[in-house]
């Protein structure tokens, strides 16, 4: 009687040809693995090599005290031919190192890990006054954004009335002579974002809520959030000018979540305003300036700057612009910085009126070009005077986020429920990169969304910018696809995704990427499998074999046992034990299978408790059809 059992077979879709990918490159014909160093090697950690990223063979063979010659020689035998001026990683270095009886070791740079602390303690006599920033909360349709517009709209500076604006993720306004920044990225997910990456990016949160709605659950989460925070709230009680508006139930329901209004003793500043009429968004600003001079918001102008990423993007014309605030320091044309995992030298800086500046001061939102690459919303910046510490330094983060990276997709199947195995035939993982944060985020939602019969989409990596080599390589170990939402792929990167097998989709509309996905998960369900019990054979005899574990002299009794059979073991009628089959011979020999009334030899995986007398039942998996 067959035992009618479902298992989900490993993942057999073809149709994202994620299978038949090497490892690495080191799997590839024409690279023969490197051996395990020979027993005459000399004792390892006597001698230090000190390894730095983008080393050729010259340098290599210098650092190992061996001739060129010798070192091209030792390549060849790892099966590289390379020549004296070519780089080689870090794991050939290391094997031909090791060969040679030296430790690996990276070369620290002292000051990167000054600067990378990014704790540099300033001198409180160094600390001047600077503008505060602000962040903009509260329920959908409350008026947010027109409320951010409004203040925008506010500001007083010669020439600039209807002057045209460009969206840059942040703004300054000026009342009086005092400046207040404002993040114009409305909404809580942003603030939340940033904060969970370390940036502190908010120095008052201006809660907006309707005052013909009152207080709502982003209301309430918005708060949260800003009270996670710590700090300073001011309510921006909107839409006053409406026939229905009612301030009193907006302080009522506040006070019940733990906002008293200063109104009633409480420490809360409420302030009335129509964004839509623009009323009362001076006082709002007035109120901004005083808890800013309570609260004495201060930084040291006369440093290297530091601060946060706003907003990024690809542009199409001037690369990689990124808006940063500079929290500390003073940002000027020609610094090398390094931003998130990628680095630049500030070639302009704009703000959003188009208006050029040679250098940014504290609060100052700035928009930047002169970067290598996009960096992510909520990336902490900093500026060198030198620029091998700024590579040494992205590159050493690259290469910690490569790590993490790797381990974070290896423990989301690790933690998942179904364990590793089945984990993965249930997600398809993937790498997003677009020309625009919105996109991605809209397409990393809606991917998020699709559940096929359990089966549903992994994004391992979102983020804006074209396809780069780092990207293949995530992809590559983390069996993702790669999609490319209006951003192309170089040649390079594209053939390097064509060795690994990693494949490539581009597209520019959201919702065929969404259908294209779908589709592939319907065609990656796993078919329906069978267990059915193909024979039995009876251990008679068991030896104990040295490193190899218990081989159990078997007869067949029924059937026929397959080499790659699932095994049950079972004594006085009870599984013992369930797993595969580790040998199967016949005599000495290794066999395919062994059949009804003949003798065999068969051990199995991680069990060596097999006694005469058992019963090892072997099966196989057969696919069924379903209806
Ligand atoms: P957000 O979702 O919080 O960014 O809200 P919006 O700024 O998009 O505003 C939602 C709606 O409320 C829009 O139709 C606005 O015109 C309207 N609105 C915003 N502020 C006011 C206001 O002060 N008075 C009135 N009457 N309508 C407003």
């Amino acid at each position: 009687m067959p035992i009618n059992k479902k298992f989900p077979k490993s993942n057999t879709n073809k149709k994202f040809g994620s299978d038949n990918r090497s490892e690495d490159f080191k799997t590839k014909p024409g690279f023969k693995k490197p051996s395990s160093p020979k027993k005459e090697n000399k004792p390892v950690g006597e001698k230090i090599f000190i390894y730095r990223p983008d080393m050729n063979v010259a340098q290599v063979a210098e650092g190992l005290s061996l001739t060129n010659a010798s070192m091209i020689k030792k390549l060849m035998q790892l099966g590289l031919m390379a020549s004296v001026n070519q780089i080689i990683d870090r794991d050939t270095i290391e094997v031909i190192a090791l060969d040679e009886g030296f430790k690996v070791q990276d070369e620290v740079i002292t000051d990167v890990t000054r600067y990378d602390e990014m704790s540099i303690n300033d001198d409180p006599k160094d600390m001047v006054k600077r503008p505060p920033i602000v962040t903009v909360m509260g329920h959908v349709d409350h008026g947010k954004t027109t409320l951010l517009d409004a203040i925008r709209k506010s500001r007083v500076v010669e020439g600039e009335a209807g002057g045209i604006t460009q969206h840059i993720g942040a703004y300054q306004v000026m009342r009086g002579t005092d400046a207040i920044t404002f993040i114009d990225t409305p909404g809580h997910a942003a603030f939340t974002e940033m904060r969970a990456r370390g940036a502190k990016v908010t120095d008052i949160v201006v809660l907006v809520v309707a005052a013909d709605d009152g207080v709502m659950p982003q209301t309430i989460e918005a708060l949260d959030h800003a009270k996670a925070a710590k700090v300073p709230i001011v309510v921006a009680v909107n839409k006053m000018d409406k026939q229905s508006a009612n301030p009193d139930r907006v302080m009522t329901e506040l006070a019940e979540q733990g906002l008293i209004p200063e109104a009633w003793g409480g420490k809360v500043p409420f302030v009335q305003v129509s964004a839509l009429k623009k009323m009362g968004i001076e006082e709002l600003l007035d109120v901004i300036l005083l808890i800013s001079e309570i609260d004495e918001f201060k930084a040291n102008p006369n440093r290297l700057a530091k601060g946060t990423v706003i907003e990024a993007s690809l542009d199409k014309g001037r690369g990689p612009v990124a808006t940063l605030i500079v929290e500390t320091g003073t940002l000027h044309v020609g610094d090398y910085i390094v931003i998130g995992n990628t680095y630049g030298k500030v070639r302009t800086m704009q703000d959003d009126l188009k208006k050029r500046y040679d250098r940014a001061l504290p609060s100052q939102p700035i928009e930047v070009t002169g970067l290598n690459e996009v960096p992510q919303a909520g990336d902490i910046f900093m500026a060198f005077d030198d620029e091998r510490v700024t590579k040494q330094i992205a590159s050493e983060r690259q290469s910690r986020v490569k790590d993490s990276e790797v381990k974070a997709v290896k423990k989301t199947s690790l933690d998942s429920m179904f364990g590793e195995i089945e984990s993965t035939e249930k997600e398809l993982n993937i790498i997003i990169k677009g020309d625009v944060q919105g996109s991605i985020e809209a397409l990393k939602h809606l991917l998020e969304k699709i559940n096929i019969d359990g089966f549903h989409v992994n994004v391992v990596r979102s983020s804006v910018g074209a396809i780069t080599e780092s990207d293949v390589t995530l992809a590559n170990a983390s069996k993702a696809i790669l999609i490319g939402f209006n951003v192309r792929p170089t040649a390079a990167v594209k053939q390097a995704a064509d060795s690994v097998g990693v494949e490539i989709r581009l597209y520019n509309i959201i919702y065929r990427v969404a259908e294209d996905i779908e589709a592939a998960l319907k065609g990656m369900l796993a078919p329906t499998f069978e267990e059915i019990v193909t024979g039995q054979a009876e251990v008679r005899e068991t030896f104990k074999v040295s490193k190899v574990g218990t081989i159990a002299g078997c007869y067949v009794t029924d059937g026929v046992i397959k080499r790659d059979a699932l095994v049950r073991v079972l004594r006085n009628g009870i599984v013992a034990y369930e797993g595969k089959l580790a040998s199967l011979k016949r005599f000495k020999d290794d066999v395919k299978e062994v059949k009804f009334g003949y003798e065999c030899g068969l051990s199995i995986e991680n069990f060596n408790d097999l006694k005469i007398g058992d019963i090892i039942e072997a099966s196989q998996m057969k696919e069924v059809e379903v209806d």
